[in-house]
């Protein structure tokens, strides 16, 4: 079996999603999801961009959006549209990167979900709604970085990206909506040198994919200019020591979960507090039958996985329900 975050983060939330996670994978998908497959994409592509786009429009051709308040042609221009500019923005700031992808590590197979940036520098990319030190320590404390570093034995950067609260279907922050002047239509963000609380009412509210004259470029410069962008991307450096017990023991924990893993059961008791957590588990409808209906009988819903059992799950992105 290939261990990765997605997949102890999985098994650590309810033995039985992590099993029908292993036979099954979701029809529909989180815009959130959505967001992260379009990065993985974009982040390693010289157009990354167009690859945010594109990777967007595959997957809303392929998979049922999870929609809330606006249809499906208007998420997918916003999805697309926050996931190219976050991919344009990261890539501005660490230039070219590279997926660390599968490793050895000695005692079981690691399946990486960090970037190498130019400098050589490991990122885990997180998409946050807010930032703030409780957030900050639940990155720190997940699989997501402790599985990373004690899988790698190397130290990481932890790179959370702010992309706003989902309010009406879309996320609230900067990279997807700005103020226009009146008159002059410049585009702004925040008031220069902080001086007031706010704009007059007769600025504009726009949405960065309604204003497609307005570059990518453009958005993002007047970000900078008017100093939101610095809180919009926090890297945190990750230190690794090799003789730590936390280390140690995470590395231990982590062999002990895969042999449990190999006989994960659907039958398992359920585990009522996630199933409501991060946005919901997508085996809702199952565990929730009031037939008692196994996923099988929900084709509408779920497919068989054509990924082997033990590899990483094709579904890796369902776990992305909530920022
Ligand atoms: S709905 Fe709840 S009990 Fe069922 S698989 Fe999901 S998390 Fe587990």
């Amino acid at each position: 079996m290939i261990l990765s975050s997605e997949l102890l983060d999985r098994w650590d939330r309810c033995e039985r999603r992590f099993a029908f996670s292993q036979q099954y994978e979701p029809k529909t998908i989180s815009p959130l999801g959505v967001i992260y497959a379009a990065l993985e994409d974009a982040l390693v592509s010289s157009e990354p961009e167009q690859t945010a786009k594109d990777t967007t429009m595959r997957i809303a051709a392929s998979k049922e959006l999870i929609l809330s308040d606006i249809n499906k042609f208007t998420t997918v221009r916003h999805l697309e549209s926050l996931a190219g500019i976050i991919a344009v923005a990261l890539r501005g700031r660490f230039g070219e990167m590279t997926p660390v992808g599968e490793i050895d590590c000695e005692d079981f197979h690691w399946q990486s979900a960090l970037f190498r940036a130019e400098n050589g520098a490991l990122h885990r990319i997180e998409l946050i709604s807010h930032f703030d030190d409780d957030r900050l320590r639940a990155c720190a404390h997940s699989w997501r970085v402790i599985g990373e570093l004690a899988a790698l034995r190397q130290p990481i950067t932890l790179t959370m990206v702010v992309i706003g609260a989902q309010r009406g279907g879309r996320r609230h922050s900067p990279w997807s909506k700005g103020l226009l002047h009146p008159v002059n239509k410049a585009l702004r963000f925040a008031p220069r040198n902080y001086k007031k609380n706010g704009f007059s009412e007769s600025w504009t509210q726009v949405w960065r994919e309604q204003k497609g004259e307005i570059s990518t470029e453009t958005w993002l410069e007047q970000m900078r200019k008017d100093e939101v962008l610095k809180d919009l991307i926090i890297s945190r450096a990750v230190a690794y020591k090799p003789a730590d017990h936390r280390m140690l023991s995470a590395r231990a924990e982590m062999i002990a979960i895969r042999e449990k893993m190999k006989s994960a059961s659907e039958a398992a008791p359920m585990r009522r507090s996630s199933c409501d957590e991060w946005g919901g588990c997508p085996f809702q409808p199952v565990c929730y039958s009031p037939t008692g209906q196994g996923a099988a009988e929900f084709p509408q819903l779920y497919s068989i996985s054509d990924t082997p059992r033990g590899a990483p799950a094709g579904d890796k992105y369902s776990n992305h329900t909530s920022a």
